[in-house]
């Protein structure tokens, strides 16, 4: 039976979730095929995670180069740095070719088959590619996510309206962007352009930025971006864009903003695009394909993972997602923990998440146990000339359990890795406290907090 098909696992898409997916596969011993209709490391690699960081990493260095003065770094003269936009587009492109040549080795070096085209459903377990018929005993759909331009904003007049895609390529920083959304992406690119000499302003319907992360940090993160200069207008519902102007309501009065370019980040909507699930009967959640735990769809034979299946869009979950669905495919059973996923934000300084905040904690736990290390308190901090931020912890007061950690300040995003190791081991908060952390490093305050937390720190 197997034999007749083509392959035992043929995975659509090859980003993040769909390579790792392929490469795991393989490694399995299933006769696995990966189909790929644009650039190998999908959204992440070519038009997301990868090119917004490098991006960062120069408005960064240009910020410290400036700063050399306060590192007793002698010669600099502030006023002559500039960032060269053609530079970064060239550096960008230098990084992320290497990446998505890595990802093609690594296809190749496990013998994965790959397939280039667009890949639409005729079957349960045949596929069309460019005219030609590739079956399979198992699909994983990964074919990821588009930005979301939303229906309820009327577009009228001449817009110069982009999305991260186009923001990614732009040959000069504009004077004034207007972003629309205040999540992740937005933030990141109000932090970025900003940095680069824009005048921003973030439009957010919510009353604070940054949805996953506790609303106390997300908050301190706020203002540390007012004070460079961007302007948040928060709960306000935009209705019109016309003319490159940004029409929105505030307070029952309507507003506008002008700005050279408007840039939309309110979201994505998974992309199930010319795939045929529809009339496979696949079981949609609005655009994303429904699955369980195991990423299993309502369909046996296929399995859906990444943003496509619109659980927690990131990176890392579709990678995770891609290896639970093979470990399932291959009759293992594994389960995705989606309380556990850490979220990350590259501003300088870094936010990152994992768990609950402190009111979602609060609506399940009778007891809950807070400690809020601020970062003028840790010596490295000083050393890196950044002491703004906090870790904040969050706990379970009965089971001494780790309910949520929020962090902001330097490297918070490495730091983030060890609370998803500890919760993944459901660590204690006892147990963070006696494991020993090097000093001097930033990790070394996480311990301090979660003493704050049970009653008293050493260091504060
Ligand atoms: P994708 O990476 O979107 O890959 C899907 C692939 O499928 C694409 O290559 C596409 O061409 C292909 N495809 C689609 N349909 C078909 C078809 N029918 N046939 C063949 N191929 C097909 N996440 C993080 O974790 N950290 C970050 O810092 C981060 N930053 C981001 C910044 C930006 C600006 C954006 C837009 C996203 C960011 N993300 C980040 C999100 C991250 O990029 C996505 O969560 C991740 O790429 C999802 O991986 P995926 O494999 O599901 O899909």
């Amino acid at each position: 039976m197997v034999d007749s098909y083509d392959y035992e696992i043929v995975v659509i898409g090859a980003g993040p979730g769909g390579y790792v997916a392929a490469i795991k596969a393989a490694q399995e011993g299933k006769r696995t095929c990966i189909i790929e209709s644009a650039r190998f490391g999908g959204t992440c690699l070519n038009e997301g995670c990868i090119p917004t960081k490098v991006f960062i990493k120069t408005a960064n260095v240009s910020d410290e180069i400036k700063a050399a003065a306060d590192f007793a770094v002698e010669g600099v003269d502030p006023s002559k740095i500039t960032v060269s936009m053609t530079g970064i587009q060239d550096r960008k492109n230098v990084v992320v070719n290497q990446l998505v040549n890595g990802v093609k080795g690594l296809l190749r070096s496990n013998r994965v088959a790959v397939i280039n085209g667009h890949a639409a459903f005729l079957d349960a377990h045949t596929v069309i590619v460019d005219e030609k018929k590739v079956t399979s005993e198992y699909f994983i759909i990964a074919s990821g996510s588009n930005a979301l331009i939303p229906g309820f904003i009327a577009y009228e007049g001449v817009n110069h309206i982009i999305t991260s895609k186009e923001a990614l390529d732009l040959e000069h920083a504009p004077q004034t962007i207007a972003i629309i959304g205040g999540g992740a992406i937005g933030v990141e690119f109000a932090y970025l352009f900003n940095k680069l000499g824009s005048q921003v302003a973030v439009f957010e319907l919510m009353d604070h930025i940054l949805p996953a992360v506790d609303p106390e940090v997300a908050g301190m993160a706020q203002k540390r971006l007012e004070k460079d200069g961007v302007k948040f207008c928060l709960g306000v519902k935009v209705k019109k864009i016309k003319d490159d102007c940004v029409y929105y309501e505030s307070d029952g009065r309507e507003n506008l903003h002008p700005a050279e370019v408007i840039l939309m980040a309110v979201g994505r909507a998974p992309n199930t695009d010319g795939l045929g699930a529809e009339k496979l009967g696949l079981e949609f959640n609005q655009k994303a394909i429904r699955t369980n735990n195991r990423l299993q769809t309502n369909l046996s034979n296929i399995y859906a993972i990444g943003d496509v299946n619109g659980r927690a869009m990131l990176a890392h979950t579709a990678s995770r997602e891609g290896i639970v669905a093979v470990q399932n495919i291959c009759g293992t059973f594994a389960e995705m923990n989606y309380e556990r996923i850490p979220s990350c934000i590259y501003t300088e300084p870094e936010i990152a998440c994992i768990g609950f905040t402190e009111v979602q904690a609060k609506e399940k736990c009778k007891n809950t146990q807070i400690g809020k290390f601020p970062m003028t308190a840790n010596g490295k901090s000083l050393i890196e000339r950044d002491t703004y931020g906090v870790i904040k912890v969050i706990l379970d007061g009965d089971l001494n359990e780790i309910l949520g950690v929020h962090l902001y300040g330097k490297h918070a995003t490495d730091m983030i890795g060890e609370i998803s190791v500890a919760m993944a081991g459901e660590l204690t908060a006892d147990e963070i406290i006696a494991t020993v952390h090097p000093h001097p490093t930033i990790s070394e305050s996480i311990p301090e907090a979660f003493m704050i937390a049970g009653g008293k720190a050493i260091h504060c």
